[in-house]
């Protein structure tokens, strides 16, 4: 390789290696069952002692976009509809509409991403089962605030918390407490599990339904597969999915899990920290609002301003650092509206985010230089 040659640094990716390849290996080669046992069980109690809540409270699914899809279901359905931030990730759009309900676009704080409850309000119609906050890039925003908003208007809490595995609010562990919470271990979250999610909930309702739907409706089966046996004679009454969990995935969760807390997280918050002190305190990069030591930061966006996103991205994409956009708005999207609604809050985010590189394989010299291009782009050019 020609040693000016500039290696690519990466937007996002998968920390993986031969612990999770062993673990797969031993799934593969003596477990005998490939399928969901005993090892999506361990899977779960170990996120439910990660997390701090009863083992019970969690149901591991094959993506998150299915588990946001079964809790949709679990309290919304046609007719109805689900109050949900358009920035975010179409998974939580076609989720809800996968549950026959409709989501109706809202703002977010243009300072932390998080649903605009006032614009929400505004938004609100009696039909509204429940609302979808997205904790964008790892942080909740004003959880309690959207509690209290849910509690007034007698609707439920799902948490798109995709991008917040390790994440706390107060104190207190995303998904140890609240309504119903939705995680995402698919290839490039905080964990993956090669594709995964699961649900955490302590609604007795919900989780006997989501149980059961995670396996076409097969009645109790989840305990069955975990004791090794399988049902014969058994009833449905519910639509199911074959939305479960494999031990193979498990088995990739178990290792990732273990290296979270260890390596993954806390490299991660090493690296948002560093961002946030090399960009901090200018006008023309807007760092969101949150709170680094209870982030495990997903993703590092920023907000570049008065018309020069495009020129810093592509200055970036020309020395091969690679920068993502999340997200398009969807109610800009055909099938959430095609932008007939205006979203102008929205609207002008979009024109002014940027996500740059954040893993845990990144190094702090990686930042030095992201930040050089993007100054030079910003101070050197334009005064
Ligand atoms: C990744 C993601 C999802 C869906 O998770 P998958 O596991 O990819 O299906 C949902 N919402 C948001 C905000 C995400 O980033």
């Amino acid at each position: 390789m020609n040693p000016t040659e500039k290696t690519l640094v990466r937007l996002s990716k998968s920390i993986l290696g031969k612990a999770e390849a062993e673990a797969v290996e031993r799934i593969l080669c003596q477990s005998g069952y490939v399928g969901m046992g005993e090892e999506v069980d361990l899977f779960e109690r170990e996120l439910a002692e990660y997390l701090g809540v009863p083992r019970d409270w969690v149901v591991s699914t094959n993506t998150g976009t299915s588990a946001l899809h079964l809790a949709a279901e679990a309290v919304s359905g046609p007719g109805d509809a689900v109050l949900v931030q358009s920035l975010t990730y179409v998974a939580s759009f076609q989720a809800i509409r996968a549950a026959g309900a409709e989501p109706i676009s809202c703002e977010v704080h243009p300072r932390t991403f998080a649903i605009d409850l006032n614009d929400a309000e505004k938004r609100f119609v009696k039909n509204v089962k429940a609302v979808m906050p997205v904790h964008y890039a790892g942080s909740p925003g004003d959880l309690d605030g959207i509690y209290a908003f849910a509690k007034k208007k007698g609707i439920r809490v799902i948490e798109d918390a995709a991008h917040a595995f390790g994440s706390c609010y107060k104190g207190r562990r995303i998904g140890s407490f609240g309504d119903i919470v939705c995680f995402s271990f698919d290839g490039i979250k905080n964990i993956t599990s090669g594709e995964g999610g699961a649900i955490v909930t302590s609604d007795p309702d919900v989780l006997a339904r989501v149980k059961d739907a995670r396996l076409l409706g097969v009645e109790k089966d989840s305990g069955k597969r975990f004791a090794s046996k399988r049902s014969w004679d058994f009833d449905v009454r519910i639509q199911g999915y074959r939305y479960h969990m494999s031990n193979v995935m498990a088995s990739i969760g178990r290792v990732q899990l273990k290296k979270f807390e260890l390596e993954m997280a806390p490299k991660r918050i090493t690296l948002a920290k560093y961002y946030h002190k090399k960009l901090q305190g200018r006008d023309d990069v807007i760092l969101l609002d949150c709170d680094l030591d209870a982030t495990v930061l997903h993703i590092q966006v920023v907000r570049i301003p008065g018309g020069k996103r495009n020129t810093v991205r592509e200055a970036l994409e020309a020395e091969k650092i690679q920068t993502g956009l999340h997200y398009k708005p969807n109610h800009l999207l055909s099938l959430f509206g095609g932008g007939q609604e205006r979203l102008p809050v929205t609207e002008k985010l979009y024109d002014e985010i940027l996500t740059l590189p954040l893993h845990p394989d990144l190094e702090c010299s990686n930042i030095d230089r992201i930040c050089e291009i993007m100054d030079k782009q910003l101070v050197g050019k334009c005064q």
